[in-house]
């Protein structure tokens, strides 16, 4: 076969189909322009998805008379002039190829007016051949009509989608556009009716009720202020708390440097902060305003530019999970944060372990996270179990001084119901709090932080006897590829032949256990070694699965104790709210509702 140049019409229509796949991108493009020509005013219309008609008119800056075609020709730009400038894009355009590839593919119509001209210029262009020109009467600003879209390119005509799944996609697009730039008026007609409309009048939070509805933008938690230390990269927005979730990841948005973005990295950072704190399948809401030196981002790497590559991406990856993380845990903390509470009756059976002076301490004072005492549970249950049934007060008071039972702590434990669920008062009403999950949530972030901070003294417990565990060959495999991760979490493991391990010591959290700590560890190793999950999550599964093995289960009985070092942890916890699977670990009924079940008011 002999090679050939394509005629031009044919080479224009190739390469205009990769900038402009569908009427969703021929909408992008046109509203970044306009966006890129400074407007303040944005004004979108569709008809048939935006296949039959897309028109968006600004009033920024608009085009010379003289420059009309040049604004239609491929790779004319008034956004770069020399190589360097690619390297620090700061305008949202930059290829110069938008309208010249929309134009090969429609009918479109371009109107434009710079302000000091008295008449705008037009010019009309068909499958990307001139057909008209002339002037007329415009206000100043812009105007890009798109009709027909793919009318001469058969091909693509077939494949595009429904009407309403383009609207629909387009709807976000603006959506997304508003929250990027609050101070602009974004209006969207659909067959004529509005759709959307921004107030434009700058506010990050009116924004968020126009796209969100009310109620949940309400809701939504402002970023803690950017630290200082980040060299350069700035990340502020808003992200939901752990019990507003959404079922997919549309509502969760990345601006770089005001760039509506896509990204996979940035997805899994935001939802590695809510780790554990939503329900598995469920994703967080988000909107993250991302800021760094043009020259630190490529913006030239995607044919739409929806994506961007960063020349630092951990750096980035770090401070927006660490922002979206002090959020989270902020919003997730202790649930009892209410510094007017003071303790109204005395009971007077008297099984307040602190004098009234000590329990009128102000809440919202306690540190932030500690991790002294986090193995009195256990401790305090060998002490139960060994003081046949009456007080464990001697055993529980003989581990540390500043035992967790020793100091305030903000609920007052009334007993246990169903051998499940343990009832306390707390600063605000009643607190049902269940007693597996919990003891879940609290194993969980132990072994998590073990993890994370290898070598934590007393991290694991001598057995006294070496337990031989036998494994199947994929389980005696994978262990053998995660020994440091077991030994991480305080199993001491020794290969004891081909598919035999020596459990020299297990986690200290679970000595009191002995034996039946063995046994979990067999247990994660069958769950693990089934799954196909990559080795990352594998080692968050080995945390919540053993986690899960260990805890108490519903059915066992607590004692008064065990239930108050159970929730003196729990308090401790990053987040207390949830159990490892996002499930509740605690049901609160508040004064005020006590109050109104009881017709008191
Ligand atoms: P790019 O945006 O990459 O420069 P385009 O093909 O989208 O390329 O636009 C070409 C040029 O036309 C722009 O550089 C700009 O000068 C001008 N232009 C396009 N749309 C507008 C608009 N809405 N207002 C003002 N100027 C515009
Ligand atoms: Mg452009």
């Amino acid at each position: 076969m002999r090679i050939h140049r394509l005629p031009p019409e044919l080479a224009a229509k190739i390469a205009a189909g990769e900038v402009i796949e569908r009427p969703l991108s021929a909408a992008k493009e046109l509203i970044e322009n306009a966006l890129d020509a400074g407007a303040t005013t944005i004004s979108i219309e569709l008809r048939g998805g935006g296949a039959e008609l897309l028109r968006v008119a600004d009033d920024g800056c608009g085009i010379e008379p003289d420059e009309l075609e040049l604004a239609i020709a491929r790779y004319a730009t008034s956004k770069l002039r020399t190589p360097d400038d690619l390297q620090a894009v700061a305008t949202l355009g930059f290829r110069g190829e938008a309208l010249a590839s929309i134009a090969a593919v429609s009918r479109l119509e371009l109107v434009s007016r710079p302000r000091h001209c008295a008449a705008a210029a037009f010019l009309r262009v068909e499958g990307g051949t001139i057909v008209a020109r002339g002037h007329c009467a415009a206000p100043p600003g812009t105007q890009v009509t798109v009709r027909d879209l793919f009318f001469n390119v058969p091909a693509r005509r077939k494949f595009l989608r429904s009407a309403v799944a383009e609207s629909r996609a387009i709807l976000h697009l603006v959506t997304a556009l508003a929250l990027a730039y609050p101070e602009v008026r974004l209006t969207l007609r659909d067959e004529g009716e509005e759709r959307f409309s921004a107030l434009g009048n700058g506010s990050l939070r009116d924004a968020l009720v126009r796209c969100f509805g009310a109620a949940v933008a309400a809701r939504l938690l402002p970023l803690p202020q950017p630290d200082e230390d980040d060299a350069g990269i700035q990340v502020s927005g808003v992200v939901s708390p752990p019990d507003l979730h959404r079922g997919s990841r549309q509502h969760l948005f990345f601006f770089v440097n005001r760039r509506w973005i896509q990204s996979r990295a940035l997805t899994a950072a935001v939802e590695e902060a809510y780790q554990t704190a939503i329900p598995a399948g469920r994703h967080p809401i988000a909107v993250l305003d991302i800021r760094l030196p043009y020259d630190q981002v490529d913006v030239n790497v995607h044919p739409s530019k929806a994506e961007v590559r960063f020349l630092r991406e951990h750096e980035v990856f770090t401070a927006v999970q660490r922002a979206v993380r002090r959020a989270v845990v902020e919003a997730a903390g202790i649930p009892l944060v209410r510094s007017s509470f003071t303790p109204a009756v005395m009971p007077a059976g008297g099984s307040w372990t602190e004098p009234p002076g000590r329990l009128a301490v102000r809440y919202d004072t306690l540190p932030e996270r500690r991790v002294s005492g986090e193995d009195v549970w256990t401790a305090s249950r060998t002490a139960a179990a060994g003081s046949a049934g009456g007080s464990a007060q001697p055993g529980a008071a003989a581990l540390a001084p500043e035992s967790v039972l020793e100091e305030p702590g903000l609920f007052r434990v009334l007993g246990q119901i169903s051998r499940t669920y343990i009832v306390a008062e707390g600063p605000d009403g009643m607190y049902l709090i269940d007693q597996h999950a919990a003891h879940e949530r609290v194993l969980y972030e132990q072994f998590r932080r073990r993890l994370l901070a290898p070598g934590a003294p007393g991290a694991s417990q001598a057995l006294l006897q070496p337990v031989a565990l036998e494994l199947g060959p994929a389980q005696a495999a994978w262990l053998e590829g995660e020994q440091q991760t077991f030994e991480r979490l305080g199993y001491a493991l020794e290969p004891f032949g081909p598919t035999s391990w020596l459990v020299r010591a297990v986690p200290a959290a679970l000595a009191a256990q002995g034996a039946a700590a063995v046994e979990y560890l067999r247990a994660v190793l069958d769950q693990l070694a089934d799954e196909r999950v990559p080795d990352v999550e594998r080692r968050e599964r080995a945390c919540w699965s053993l986690a899960c093995h260990a805890a108490v289960k519903a059915g066992d009985v607590l004692t008064h104790d065990e239930m108050v070092a159970l929730l003196r942890q729990l308090e401790r916890c990053d987040f207390s709210r949830t159990c490892p699977h996002g499930r509740p670990t605690i049901v609160h009924l508040s004064h005020a509702q006590l109050e109104r079940e009881f017709g008191r008011r």
